[in-house]
């Protein structure tokens, strides 16, 4: 077989590593941009919503249009392993289906060319990865499944029970990458916040906290992925006394009517949720970021405007907006009161402008102030314009600073590498700022 490989990964972050673990495997195989020469198409699906899994089917059937004759297409990942019996015999397109559990055996599955679906959760240990997107920065899975219970996901039919890796795989694994140059990281899982708790070890990420404290070479960490009910002030402490792990936040809430959070079984009502986020928001320096469902059945529309004037008041640097979607196996499928797809989509619009609002009061409040960044390329602008972003962000969903790449040849400004910068002004929702190019 001569070897060349396209692969590609949607959906979330945890799905891009298992992606990085299959790439890992098949060292062998060339990489290629160019699906319609590949000899091997991968697809790593997502089948969390409506709108991921119509894109992996998607994306697949777009793929098999443009593939060659005797190329092998792969599907894999979460809408696999959520509807294995329905997509094996509706997409006869697709060569090899496996679901979530078999990633580090990818490769025996292209020699068998047959498709398996081992019973367990595959849960990266070890296994050598090909980290992408980055010469210094790489997310990190703390956990394979979730224990919660909320009535709208459908993660834990597919994905199982909680299991978290031992802080020694996680550490030996970011000990390896910073071997390799690598100084940034993102831990990321379902709920990250209940990282150990399958292990009856109740505040899991404070001793991880502690553990990469000591890894010399991280200079840098965020935690993704926070659920309210399992983030204790004792944890949100430990990470404001932390040298590495930023005051970054990421903590989904999905609504904050106390009526609907019962109806989600999200476990935290509206003044314990707002206890934790005015803890995180007056921390210096802090970035918090939440995300909210619109259109969830027996939503009203004074919940929803409720919703609204939080989202709009609290002072959040960036809200993601999800319109509900209808998932079978959970709780909310079976409930009466669903709200109509109009009115789903008007909501998500409304809170959709709030949510670009917040995002830029965050940026404005940003200009005149000094930061550190890391330049990541060449912006898609100009080549003299630089990509760069706070050395706080994470990579790709919290944004974007342009450095104007005055530098000469001795002092020419390096991609991965940290400075310090001065904000000078917001583009439209792009930054701008100063390094000093002296400092190096
Ligand atoms: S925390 Fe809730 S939304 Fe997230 S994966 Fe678990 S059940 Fe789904």
């Amino acid at each position: 077989m001569s070897n060349k490989l396209h692969i590609v990964s949607l959906g979330c972050t945890k799905n891009l590593v298992d992606t990085e673990v299959m790439m890992g495997k098949l060292q062998n195989f060339e990489l290629t941009d160019d699906n319609e020469n590949a000899d091997v198409i991968i697809v790593n699906t997502c089948g969390f919503i409506d709108a991921a899994k119509e894109e992996s089917i998607n994306t697949v059937l777009s793929l098999h249009e443009a593939r060659k004759e005797d190329s092998v297409l792969v599907m894999a990942g979460c809408l696999s392993e959520r509807y294995q019996e329905e997509l094996q015999s509706q997409i006869p397109e697709v060569d090899i289906f496996t679901g979530v559990g078999d990633y580090d055996k990818i490769d025996e599955l292209l020699i068998e060319k047959k498709s398996r679906f081992s019973d367990s959760v595959y849960l990266i240990d070890g296994a050598e990865r090909i980290v992408t997107g980055s010469t210094y920065h790489a997310y990190i899975k703390l956990s394979e499944g979730c224990n919660q219970t909320c009535s709208f996901c459908a993660i834990p039919s597919f994905k199982g029970k909680l299991n978290s890796r031992s802080l020694d795989s996680i550490a030996k694994e970011v000990e390896g990458l910073v071997k390799k140059g690598y100084y940034d990281f993102s831990f990321v899982s379902q709920d990250s916040s209940s990282y150990l708790r399958d292990q009856n070890v109740k505040d899991g990420l404070s001793l991880l906290i502690e553990r990469i404290e000591l890894i010399e070479g991280v200079k840098s960490a965020r935690i993704l992925y926070l659920y309210p009910s399992t983030t204790s002030m004792a944890l949100l402490k430990n990470i404001a006394k932390s040298t590495v792990f930023h005051n970054y936040f990421d903590m989904p809430i999905q609504h904050i009517n106390d009526d609907m959070l019962r109806m989600m079984k999200r476990g935290f009502g509206k003044e314990k949720t707002i206890e934790l986020l005015n803890f995180m928001r007056n921390l210096p320096n802090s970035f918090v970021r939440t995300s909210f469902i619109v259109g969830h059945p027996n939503e009203t529309e004074e919940m929803f405007e409720e919703m609204c004037d939080f989202a709009n008041t609290f002072g959040f640097d960036r809200i993601n907006v999800f319109s509900y979607s209808d998932e079978e196996t959970t709780a909310a499928y079976d409930m009466n009161g669903k709200i109509s797809d109009d009115v789903k989509a008007q909501r998500a619009q409304t809170l959709g402008d709030i949510a670009a609002e917040c995002t830029l009061r965050s940026l404005k409040a940003e200009i005149g102030k000094e930061c550190e960044l890391v330049i990541d390329r060449e912006s898609d602008e100009h080549e003299l314009l630089l990509s760069a972003k706070k050395l706080i962000w994470a990579p790709d969903i919290d944004g974007e600073i342009y450095v104007n790449d005055q530098s000469d040849d001795e002092h020419a400004l390096e991609f991965g590498k940290i400075y310090k910068a001065k904000i000078t002004e917001l583009i439209g929702t792009i930054l701008t700022a100063t390094v000093d190019n002296a400092q190096k």
